[in-house]
Order: C-alpha cells, then sequence, then structure tokens
C-alpha cells in the first residue's frame, strides 16, 4: 500500500492508545497530574509496554524516541537499544527511501492516517513483514511526532508469497503441458481463464472471456455439439468430457479437449472447473499411426492374400477379411498342423517348423496343402514373425499367407512336361539310333571280324609244332583289347538308349562333340560325307548333360547328312566348329551344303512335328531346342549364302556357383 493511502485506525488499540496519549499528554506536565490521573497513565503505559501491537513514536528526524517492550523484541532488540537511533536501522537499505517518503507525508498531514506494508529486518537480519499505521501528531509544545502502530503480517504475507509462486508453478506447468483451466458459473455465465486456457484460444490475456467470442472460435461442424455438451451439462449439473476443434485466426486447426467437474456454489447454482488441453499433437500422432497402420494393412493386403495372428499356443486367433474366397473356413482356434492334411504325410517339414515356432523365430515360404471354402485343395505359402509384449513375453505369431495353387500347379505341369520331353528324347534318341543301326554294327562288327581273325590266328600259333606261344598270346592280347572296343561301343550306346535322368555336370565343349562325332562316324563315311572340325583349343566348361547334347549333336549331324542326300554336284561337307561367344558363352555350329531352309520355313523348323521328310516325324529340332534351353543356351538356323544351312547352338560357361 502506498504511503498516503488512507486508512481508519477503526477499532484498533493503537487508535485508542494514541488517542489517550494524546489526550494525556497533551492536558499537563506529568507532575502536576492527580492520582487518578497517574493511575490512568500507568495502566496506559502498561498497555503501551505490553500490547501485542508494535509501537513506535519517531520526531521529525526519524529518531526513535519511543517503543514499546513487545515492538523491540519483535525486532530484537530492547526498547533501550532502539530508543535513540534512526528508525531506518530497521528497515531495509533498499526501502529506506520509501520509508522517508512516508514520514514525510504524515508530517505533511497532522493527524490524518496513514498506511502502508513495509518490511523490517530484525537484529539477525530476518525480515518482519509488518501494516503500519502512522500519524502526525503534535505535542503540548507544538512539535510534531509521528505514531506508527505495526501489526505483524509475515505469516500473510509468507503465505501470499507461496501462493503467488504455487500460482507460478501452476501457469508454468500448464504452459508445460498445454493444459489450461477455467471456471464456469453457468447461471451468471461468467467465465474465467487461466493464462494458458487465454494462450490455447489465442485470445488477449486482458480481454474477460464471452461465450459468443468462444463459439466463434470453436470450429464450424462442432460448435452444435460443444453447445449441446455444454448446455446439458449445465442444465443436469453434470461432469462433462469432449473434445472439439478450434479453427485459430491463422486459419490452423487445433485440437482441444475441456474436461469439467460441476459443482454448486452456497446458493445451488451449478459452477463448473475444468481443464482445456490442446491435444493437436496427440491427434497428429495418432492420425499418423492410423496412417502406418493402414499403410501396413494396404502392404499385407496387396501382397497377401490374407493375413492372420496366432496365439502363445500357435492356434489361429484372428485372420484377415479382405480376401475371403480362400480363407480356409473355421480356421480359429485351430493350429496350423491341424488345418494342413499334409501334416501325417512331410513329417520332417512339420517337425522343422514347429521347432521354428517353439524357439520362437521367424520363418519364410512355408508352402502346405490346405483345403478352400469349397473344400477344394489349395496350397498356400505363408511366412510368420513372433511378436512380444512390453516385457519381452511372447505372445504368438503374426503373417501372411498367399494362395501358390496356381503356382505350384504349373511347376507341376512344367515337371510333367518335362518328363514328356524326357521320354519323347527318349524315343527319338532310340529312333535315331535305329537309322544308326547300321553304322552302329558296324562299329561293333570290326572289332568282332577282328577279334574272330586273331582267333583264327591264335588257333594256328598254337597248331604249329612246337606251338608259337609268343605269337599265341599277341593274339590273345588283340583279341582282348577288340573286345574291350566293342564293349566300349556297346557302353556307349546302351547309355543313349537308356538313360532318360538328367545327369548335369561341369563338361568340355569339344570332347562332346568328338564323341557324337564319333558315333556317326560310321554314317558319314556310308553316305560320303567328309567332316570338318574347327574346334577351338581351351576352351572354356559348359555345365550340362553330357548325353543330352550328344543326342542335339547326333541330331543336327543326321539332319545335315540327310540335308546333303541329293548334292551330286558338290562334295558333301559338314563342318563343325566350335567357339567362344564373348566372355560367358561358347558356342557350337554344324553347317552343312545340302539343300538349305526356304526362309518362310525357318520359323516353322523348331514347331513340333513339322517335317519336309517322307518318314520324318518333325520332333527333331524341337526336342534339341528344348534341351538347349533348359541349359540356359539358344538354339537357330540359317541359311548359308553359298547354299546349305547352319545350325547354332550357344550355351553358357560353366560358373562355379552353377554346379
Ligand atoms: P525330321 O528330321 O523328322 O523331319 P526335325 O525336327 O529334325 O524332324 O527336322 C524338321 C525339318 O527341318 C526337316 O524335315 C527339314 O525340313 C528341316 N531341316 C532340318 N535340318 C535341316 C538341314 N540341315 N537343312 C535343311 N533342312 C533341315
Amino acid at each position: 500500500m502506498k504511503p498516503g493511502q488512507a486508512a481508519t485506525f477503526g477499532k484498533s488499540a493503537a487508535q485508542f492508545l494514541v488517542g489517550c496519549v494524546r489526550q494525556t499528554v497533551a492536558a499537563k506536565p506529568r507532575a502536576e497530574l492527580d492520582d487518578g490521573q497517574l493511575e490512568a497513565v500507568k495502566q496506559w503505559q502498561q498497555v503501551f509496554e505490553h500490547n501485542p501491537v508494535m509501537y513506535f513514536m519517531v520526531d521529525p528526524a526519524g529518531t526513535v524516541i519511543n517503543v514499546n517492550t513487545f515492538g523491540a523484541a519483535q525486532l530484537g532488540y530492547t526498547a533501550a537499544e532502539l530508543i535513540g537511533r534512526s528508525v531506518l536501522d530497521v528497515f531495509f537499505a533498499e526501502d529506506r527511501d520509501f520509508v522517508r517518503a512516508c514520514v514525510a507525508l504524515c508530517l505533511e498531514t497532522v493527524d490524518q492516517s496513514h498506511t502502508w506494508e513495509i518490511r523490517k529486518v530484525r537484529r539477525d537480519g530476518s525480515v518482519l513483514w509488518v501494516r503500519e499505521n502512522a500519524k502526525t501528531m503534535l505535542r503540548a509544545d507544538g512539535s510534531p511526532v509521528v505514531l506508527v502502530a505495526c501489526e505483524n503480517i509475515t505469516e500473510r504475507k509468507e503465505a501470499e508469497n507461496a501462493l503467488r509462486q504455487s500460482e507460478a508453478y501452476l501457469a508454468q506447468a500448464q504452459e508445460l503441458s498445454h493444459t489450461g483451466s477455467f471456471g464456469w458459473k453457468a447461471a451468471t455465465r461468467e467465465i474465467t481463464w487461466s493464462r494458458e486456457t487465454y494462450r490455447i484460444f489465442q485470445c488477449d490475456e486482458g480481454s474477460k472471456p464471452q461465450i459468443p467470442v468462444m463459439l466463434q472460435r470453436i470450429h464450424p461442424e462442432d460448435r452444435l455439439a460443444v453447445q449441446r455438451t455444454t448446455g446439458q451439462a449445465a442444465r443436469e449439473g453434470k461432469d462433462y468430457d469432449h473434445e472439439y476443434r478450434l479453427v485459430m485466426p491463422d486459419g490452423s486447426i487445433k485440437y482441444v479437449r475441456a474436461v469439467a467437474r460441476a459443482t454448486r456454489d452456497s446458493a445451488g447454482h451449478v459452477e463448473f472447473v475444468g481443464s482445456v488441453s490442446d491435444i493437436t499433437a496427440t491427434k497428429e500422432a495418432e492420425r499418423k499411426l492410423r496412417e502406418s497402420e493402414q499403410r501396413f494393412r494396404d502392404y499385407a493386403e496387396t501382397a497377401s492374400d490374407w493375413f492372420w495372428e496366432t496365439g502363445p499356443d500357435h492356434r489361429v486367433t484372428l485372420i484377415s477379411e479382405h480376401s475371403d474366397t480362400t480363407t480356409p473356413p473355421g480356421v480359429i482356434g485351430l493350429t496350423r498342423w491341424d488345418i494342413a492334411p499334409d501334416a501325417d504325410l512331410e513329417p520332417e517339414k512339420w517337425r522343422q517348423h514347429r521347432a521354428a515356432l517353439d524357439a520362437h523365430i521367424p520363418f519364410r515360404d512355408l508352402v502346405y496343402r490346405s483345403r478352400d471354402r469349397n473344400g477344394q485343395t489349395i496350397y498356400v505359402r505363408t511366412s510368420g514373425k513372433p511378436f512380444f509384449d512390453a516385457d519381452g513375453n511372447f505372445l504368438g505369431y503374426r503373417g501372411v499367407c498367399t494362395d501358390v495353387t496356381a503356382a505350384i500347379r504349373a511347376d507341376q505341369a512344367e515337371e510333367a512336361l518335362r518328363k514328356a520331353q524326357a521320354e519323347l528324347a527318349h524315343v527319338t534318341r532310340i529312333t535315331t539310333l535305329g537309322e544308326l543301326t547300321a553304322s552302329i554294327a558296324h562299329e561293333i562288327n570290326q572289332p568282332l571280324a577282328a577279334v574272330i581273325a586273331n582267333a583264327d590266328a591264335c588257333v594256328a600259333w598254337l597248331q604249329r609244332n612246337p606251338p608259337d606261344l609268343k605269337a599265341a598270346r599277341r593274339s590273345v592280347e588283340w583279341i582282348t583289347e577288340d573286345c574291350k572296343r566293342a564293349s566300349d561301343v556297346i557302353r556307349h550306346i546302351r547309355a543313349l538308349a537308356k538313360r532318360t535322368e538328367i545327369e548335369m555336370g561341369p563338361l568340355d565343349p569339344n570332347s562332346i562333340v568328338r564323341e557324337a562325332v564319333a558315333l556317326v562316324q560310321r554314317e558319314m563315311a556310308r553316305h560320303a560325307v567328309s567332316v570338318r572340325m574347327e574346334l577351338s583349343s581351351a576352351l572354356p566348361k559348359i555345365f550340362g548333360d553330357r548325353i543330352q547334347l550328344q543326342q542335339v549333336l547326333i541330331n543336327l549331324i543326321m539332319n545335315g547328312i540327310e540335308a546333303m542326300e541329293d548334292v551330286r554336284d558338290r562334295p558333301r561337307k559338314l563342318t563343325i566348329r566350335s567357339a567362344a561367344d564373348g566372355d560367358d558363352a561358347m558356342l557350337v555350329s554344324v553347317a552343312d551344303c545340302g539343300v538349305g531352309i526356304d526362309e518362310q520355313a525357318i520359323d516353322r523348323l523348331f514347331t513340333p512335328f513339322f517335317t519336309t521328310k517322307s518318314g520324318g516325324i518333325g520332333m527333331g529340332l524341337p526336342i534339341c531346342r528344348s534341351i538347349i534351353e533348359i541349359h540356359g543356351g539358344r538354339l537357330s538356323a540359317a541359311s548359308n549364302q553359298s547354299g546349305g544351312a547352319t545350325f547354332q547352338i550357344t550355351l553358357p560357361l560353366y560358373r562355379e556357383q552353377a554346379s
């Protein structure tokens, strides 16, 4: 309170005392007092000394003329210690100007009382807050004296400070938590807001919160709902808790949540005390969470036919419904091995799967048989990942399933086709071998004839007298060699004729060419065909099946021989070439100088059953092409400029990882 601010002494003891002192002191000197008056002075002195109010009398210079015992004691002094000292000594240095001004004001306004609150400093340095009532009165000699009565308000001040501090803390907490508070008296429509509430609504702190202003801030789509909620709460005196949007002056949207408790004042009117929180960030996070959840759901739905969840006991707890055509019906509560009819047929696969589940490790691409809604067999591919709670406890698995029936059926069809092709290849091989009978017979006959000749010779050597054992032994050795040769030929033919299974391995391309040529050597000789081999030395290996690749070469050579059947005007020449083709492939070509190929026929050569020969089947080239393609290569045909045709095989070179 500022000096000069008038305050009445009211019923205070100070006023009474000052009155008495003035009356008594102004009347006469002490010596002239009668007994009754003396008694009264004594009594008033007692009151002055021991009244629990601090009294000071200060002269115009600010010197303490008198102080009561209580007043001095409150400051840690005796009265004698303070009397004669400047009153300023019991004030803080920074407050002294204020004290001087107060004293000056009192002196200027004799008989007017003034009041203010100020700190005093005790002898021990501690603070004593006082409310001072002061008034200048004139003594008998006309000199002024300032009478000051002080009331200890330290406790109140401390409480006020504590309150101020806790209000500051609250304001800070509200700011940090983006939560403001409000009060609302429904009957009088009076609203109070905390600073943070003003900030949330972006309203001027000086303005009084008005319901129409508030409604103006609320998003038009939410306004009605807010009015309904608050109106009903006010009518029924009930708590409320609602969320709505604000449209801020810059057009941005803010989400708030208001929670209010209803109370009633002494007159029974409904009052609300509540909090209002800015939940924009939470809403934004929720929106993002939903978005990311939706994104992953979209991924899962796109990547799979359905997704699933199983519990800690591996029983299905959830199946997504985005595709209901193939989802096996009634699987909730079942384990995967309950669902799959192949569980008993492939025990090892399922044992491994269950071991992975028990170890709580992810699994990928488990394919199993199941049944769709119509009871049809389907093949399902599934992958899953374990999931855990915050404490790391295993909760189950989540994963996706895809119906791979079509792919499996295609694989099965391809396998069947491959088998059929192998069978067909086998048949054509037998056919080719049939055509090669003369050559083969010759290959075998030749050593057999030699065996007979040598056996005859051996007998002759033995019949000599004395028998020429040395020569006989040599004949027997030749017999053995020829038998071996015959047996080698037979073994090779059997391999060609019998085997249908593919055996892949690293192979030297030139040795395949040589072996194939050796088999048809006789055939070429029979048709007066000369062969020229231009084999590139040091070719890297290729990866493939020896017999199949030889079959291709034999086919191409036989076709070449046949194509030159009618050639009379020029030598029947077959050129077999091998060469590198870039860094990672090699090629083998078989060129003849036969009838050649019509441009229109080139595309059709490799289609099954295309033949221009009277006894032809038209399966040789399609089989050759499929064999080469299985080997990752290409087989093509072209007409030669100088007549005849060239068939070219390209094959990839062998890489370690291909084995
Ligand atoms: P086929 O020998 O039973 O006819 P192929 O599939 O081996 O079956 O050959 C199909 C057709 O391709 C032959 O009938 C022939 O018209 C043609 N052809 C194959 N090789 C040659 C070649 N070297 N020169 C000319 N035409 C060929």
